[in-house]
């Protein structure tokens, strides 16, 4: 029966994940004080943008079942929203089906049902697929009318002109361990690295949040840290450059420290760097494996003169006062068991003192995932274990055992001989998480 929008119910869910350490204790035991490898980062910024794009007269409230929180699956609502990426979908799915039990109406949204709308839509009455901001509207007005389509999809990409402030708070903010938010900077990318699926998701050409609007946002987060993503902005290229330079004149002013992700294509310019740390950058997150550079560098095909123009970068970069935390990805097709000397080497010699090991995982709709799929070396469908620290997939170069071997390997070789208070100098810590890792460190 149909009802005014306002009158409506909704009850948001963020599934669990397995953090890529979980399942690995002699691994988990070992490099807890180092906080690498559990995914500690905020929450996803999906249902925050959707509590920010929800009228206030609605009802819209969050159950965190990535903390624990228990799910009331006999709650009056109109509508269940679950957000997901690929290793909490299980779970999603999950939640879905039993809320649809008991005769509840499931909305799919997020990064793998995007990807999949004809698997996930078998769990659910309706799939958002891409961008939630241009259709949540009229999911809303679809719902009270009782009336919800299959599939919601933009025909236009959403302009981040206008772009919402996530209702962040909608996050018990006590129960993570960071005091520092996400902040979305821009959405697509050109590049397409075969491994990535935000081409897929967001487009191919890029979209720049207005610089104001990311201030604003800022300005308004209770904490001092935070986390650009978004690795388009560290891009070679005037337009990217000079986008994060203006963002970065505007965040020297407010006392923060950021922490941007990238791959090994950034620009070579030094004085970048500088201006970066001058506006708060303090670490860089840089995403081996994926990119052409990097790929390239972890190849055996790599050039003395790829592998210095490498270390130079890293170097360049730690010159600047900025942190440079590594993230290497094993198990690539153009890679063999020489990968993993060849990162430990590449590690030492440019002295990168903080990095994570992850196995690439086929996610759906990217080119690797597409292409392991049409070659019939997916191995498993328990997405809670696509989470680049198992094997879902047949490897080309390894065998499986090789590849788990050479994984444990990273991790234990990188870190025998780091000293915690140099892995971590880059994080302003909040005081229980200094005292957790102290209390490690002394037992
Ligand atoms: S990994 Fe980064 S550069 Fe590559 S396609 Fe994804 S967003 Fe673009």
């Amino acid at each position: 029966m149909a009802k005014l929008v306002s009158d409506l119910k909704i009850r948001c869910i963020y599934p669990h994940f397995r953090k890529f350490l979980e399942g690995h204790p002699q691994l988990d035991s070992h490099l807890k004080k180092y906080l690498v490898g559990n995914y500690t980062m905020p929450p996803s910024l999906a249902i925050p943008i959707i509590a920010s794009l929800t009228p206030p007269e609605i009802q819209l409230n969050l159950t965190d079942d990535n903390i624990h929180q228990e799910i009331n699956y006999d709650e009056d609502v109109d509508l269940v929203a679950i957000s997901c990426f690929t290793p909490q979908a299980t779970r999603a799915y999950e939640i879905a089906d039993e809320f649809r039990k008991r005769k509840k109406t499931v909305i799919l949204g997020g990064i793998h049902p995007t990807a999949i709308p004809d698997e996930a839509i078998r769990h659910a009455d309706s799939v958002c697929i891409g961008e939630v901001e241009p259709v949540w509207n009229e999911i809303l007005e679809d719902c009270a009318n009782g009336n919800l389509k299959k599939f919601y999809t933009h025909t236009q990409p959403y302009s981040l002109d206008k772009f919402p402030i996530p209702k962040r708070d909608i996050f018990p903010r006590d129960v993570y361990k960071w005091e520092a938010h996400l902040v979305l900077t821009t959405r697509g990318c050109p590049v397409q690295c075969g491994g990535c699926p935000i081409p897929g998701k967001e487009g191919t050409s890029v979209r720049l949040r207005p610089v104001q609007n990311i201030i604003e946002d800022i300005k308004g987060m209770p904490y001092k840290e935070f986390y650009i993503t978004d690795d388009t902005v560290m891009l070679p290229g005037k337009k990217y450059s000079m986008f994060l330079l203006k963002l970065m004149e505007q965040t020297k002013e407010l006392d923060v420290n950021i922490f941007l992700a990238s791959t090994m294509m950034m620009p070579p310019d030094p004085e970048f760097y500088r201006k970066l740390r001058r506006g708060g950058a303090g670490s860089i997150y840089t995403i081996f494996g994926f990119d052409r550079v990097s790929s390239q560098l972890m190849s055996p095909e790599c050039t003395k003169e790829e592998w210095q123009k490498g270390i130079d970068l890293v170097r360049m970069i730690e010159d600047a006062g900025i942190h440079f935390f590594a993230s290497f990805g094993v198990g690539f097709d153009n890679q063999d068991s020489r990968v993993f000397d060849t990162i430990l080497k590449f590690a030492y010699e440019s002295k990168i003192d903080l990095a994570e090991f992850y196995i690439i995982t086929p996610f759906p709709g990217t080119p690797f995932g597409k292409q392991l799929e049409a070659e019939g070396r997916i191995l498993h469908r328990d997405y809670s274990r696509w989470n680049h620290g198992n094997i879902a997939f047949k490897p080309k170069n390894f065998t499986e055992k090789e590849l788990m071997d050479g994984f444990y390997y990273l991790w234990k070789g990188f870190y025998d001989d780091k000293k915690h208070g140099d892995t971590l100098r880059s994080f302003s810590l909040s005081e229980s998480v200094s005292r957790s890792i102290n209390e490690t460190v002394q037992s």
